[in-house]
């Protein structure tokens, strides 16, 4: 659908911890806004955002699924964001899309991990946000037991928007507290409500949440207070805008209810994310650097130069690369050339399209803020800008790649290899936390994902879509090491043999770095005792000798270097000497700086049944697991614990033998720690016992 201002659109991030019901929900809506005849349920194995094979076979949205509902004249965009925190950094770059968050929680398990993580970092990002509770079908639930637990969690600003009409199977219908009317749904039918008559049992209740809703509203602007204490009540109008107010500056978190799978609560919610959801002109600005490298706040208006942040590039065998972007300002059109300010070159944009899932619709433009797609851009990868050749600019993209373990992978069928090589091309720029390249010690080809579930479900997209088997072998740890106090270095190096000799006197301090940061440099040489030509290969000596390692030939890195003093030679003095002496220099700092390991722990989630709980707990303990915990899910449980990778690295098949191959886990990076020093004095004799190997 093409609309014809801003505001008339909401781009709105679905997001949640796995299996609170966000496809489901996204299928719900659609069905409601008569996009789809009949809701497609996620087991089907056609739910819309759902298009991949490997989503569908796994049962999960894997990487940024994209709809939209049509809705009272609006187009809601919605980003449905995969759940399970192995993917968090798509989560987050769609999060950055939308201009609000709809956080769906699971009535029946209430808080879960994947909805603190979101929690904290929508505070720290101030995006506006929005709570759906959904499930409130399913038994042992309650809403009010629920939006308790979350004000508890998050504070006072959770506020319910909406109070439930019956429970569990016979929740029927909502009840909106600002406009004070009660709306009802047939079960299992489109999800559009019928408005009614608030039942009896309910108007005390309602009427007590609505007062301190109102005043919340009131409390968020000194003017609304103002009237509110003179008036004792507010204006429809004064609560609707001081709601969207609210919501927009994150003073309240509004809470609606619903159940996605029997349409209850999807045309409530809609008309919610309609009323009280930003629009894209709320954004006001947009960071971007201009040609010349100087910051802009960017007005997202329609009438400023035209701009759109690809934020998602898909690889379909069939249709070829398909771009997904957002108008950031102006309009763009179909058919017209474009300036990428990446790439520096002109990327012809031919027919835009409007997605439901994968299936795209030619439209004519996307005006500011909207979302769509278009396919074969020849240069375009994700975070680049399309913009006006005439006055060029970036848009902010910020992507961090998560940390990952990386896997040796081997082709099936020799002579593959290049075909693999092809494939994991694509593959990465989908998705921008899958890694690939070789490794540098045993020249094998490594794929490196943010954890095993990551990984695997890229091989198998390479065996189904591309059509290339390969083995995957256990991962490498990826230890690292560093240092644990400050310590001084001098590197000299001085040759004599004839002819020109080599000269180079470095001093330098090193000190840990515990605020996540690799590796700096300070040059604080005060006047020439090194001239500054020479100064950069000091640095570069010792970046290089860093990445060789110090006890056992894994990279050095959360520490801090300074280069205070030196001495060189006219004549023989040279970049090559310095880069020497930099080296030594680091290693004589080393050896004094109590250097030592550290190693990836995971996060483990193992879901298991109840009888083989207690040969699972203690298995991970013999594998230095820390246990966080066991949850009941269904008829089964879920174990969590921290473990060190290293531990990990057979666990599939021990875990098959010791339950029968009744249960699966799951795990993710979650953070490095010191190896213990008994384990570290293992890990230096097998690196000494390698690189003999190495030198016979
Ligand atoms: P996602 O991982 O958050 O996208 O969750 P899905 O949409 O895949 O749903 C997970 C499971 O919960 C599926 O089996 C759904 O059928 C089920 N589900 C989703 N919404 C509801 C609901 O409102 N009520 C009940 N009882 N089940 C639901």
């Amino acid at each position: 659908m093409q609309v014809d201002s801003p505001d008339k659109i909401r781009n709105i991030t679905i997001t949640g911890h796995g299996d609170t019901g966000k496809t489901t929900l996204a299928s719900a809506l659609l069905y409601t806004g008569g996009v789809a005849n009949r809701l497609n349920r996620v087991e089907d194995g056609n739910a819309v955002t759902d298009f991949d094979p490997e989503e569908i076979s796994r049962s999960m949205s894997i990487g940024l699924g994209l709809c939209h509902v049509p809705w009272q004249k609006h187009k809601i965009n919605i980003i449905d964001t995969p759940g399970a925190g192995i993917f968090g950094a798509e989560t987050r770059s769609g999060a950055r899309i939308g201009d609000a968050m709809l956080l769906v929680i699971d009535a029946g398990s209430g808080i879960e991990v994947t909805t603190e993580k979101m929690w904290d970092w929508v505070v720290s990002h101030e995006q506006p946000l929005m709570i759906h509770i959904n499930k409130l079908d399913r038994e042992n639930t309650d809403y009010a037991r629920t939006v308790v637990e979350l004000r508890e969690r998050f504070g006072r600003l959770v506020r319910p928007l909406q109070l439930p009409i019956g429970k569990e199977g016979k929740f029927h219908g909502v009840v909106d507290l600002l406009e004070e009317k009660a709306y009802f749904f047939e079960p299992d039918g489109n999800g559009q409500a019928k408005p009614g008559d608030i039942p009896d049992d309910l108007t005390d209740r309602i009427e007590q949440l609505r007062g301190k809703l109102v005043e919340a509203i009131a409390e968020t602007n000194d003017e609304l207070l103002e009237r509110y204490f003179e008036e004792g009540e507010l204006s429809p109008e004064d609560l609707h805008n001081g709601l969207r107010n609210a919501v927009r500056t994150g003073k309240i978190v509004p809470v609606t209810a619903g159940s996605a799978v029997h349409g209850i609560g999807s045309s409530t919610l809609l008309d919610s994310i309609v009323r009280f959801l930003p629009t894209p002109l709320d954004r006001a600005t947009y960071p971007a650097t201009d040609i010349g490298g100087d910051d802009i706040e960017l007005a997202t208006t329609a009438d400023e130069r035209p701009s759109a942040l690809v934020f998602k590039t898909l690889n379909d065998p069939f249709s070829g690369k398909i771009n997904l972007m957002r108008v950031i300002s102006g309009t763009i059109d179909s058919d017209t050339a474009y300036w990428n300010s990446r790439a520096e070159d002109t990327e012809k944009v031919g027919q835009l399209l409007a997605y439901q899932g994968k299936q795209g619709t030619p439209i004519k433009q996307l005006i500011t803020g909207d979302i769509g797609g278009v396919a074969k851009l020849k240069h375009t990868q994700t975070g680049d800008t399309l913009c006006g050749k005439d006055q060029p600019l970036k848009l902010e993209w910020t992507f961090v790649r998560p940390p990952a373990i990386s896997y040796a992978i081997e082709p099936k069928s020799k002579g593959d290899e290049e075909k693999i090589n092809d494939a994991l091309h694509r593959l990465m720029e989908e998705d921008l936390s899958l890694a690939s390249g070789r490794d540098p010690q045993t020249g094998e080809v490594l794929i490196s994902g943010t954890g095993q579930l990551h990984v695997e479900i890229a091989v198998a997209k390479l065996a189904n879509r591309y059509k290339v088997d390969v083995i995957l072998h256990p991962p490498k740890v990826p230890y690292r090491e560093t240092i644990k106090r400050p310590a001084d270095g001098h590197g000299r190096h001085k040759k004599q043999s004839g002819g020109r000799g080599q000269f180079a006197d470095c001093k330098i301090t090193m000190e840990p770095l515990t605020d996540g940061t690799d590796f700096e440099f300070k040059d604080q040489i005060f006047g020439g005792s090194i001239p500054q030509q020479y100064r950069p290969a000091v640095e570069k000596g010792i970046h290089e000798a860093r990445e060789r390692g110090f006890l056992a030939g894994y990279p050095v890195g959360g520490f801090m270097v300074r280069l205070l003093d030196g001495q060189y030679h006219d004549v023989d003095s040279s970049e090559m000497a310095f880069k020497v002496a930099g080296s030594l220099a680091f290693k004589d700092a080393m050896s004094k700086a109590d250097a030592t390991i550290h190693e990836p722990i995971m996060q483990v989630e193992i879901t298991t049944s109840e009888e083989c709980t207690g040969d699972l707990m203690s298995d991970l303990s013999q594998r230095r697991g820390r246990p966080q915990g066991i949850e009941p899910k269904g008829n089964n449980q879920i174990i969590k614990a921290a473990v060190p990778l290293a531990e990990m690295l057979d666990y599939s098949s021990s875990l098959r033998s010791i339950t029968q191959g009744r249960s699966n886990f799951v795990m993710e990076f979650s953070h490095y720690e010191e190896v213990p020093r008994n384990i570290q004095q293992k890990i230096i004799a097998e690196a000494q016992r390698g690189d003999d190997a190495e030198a016979h």
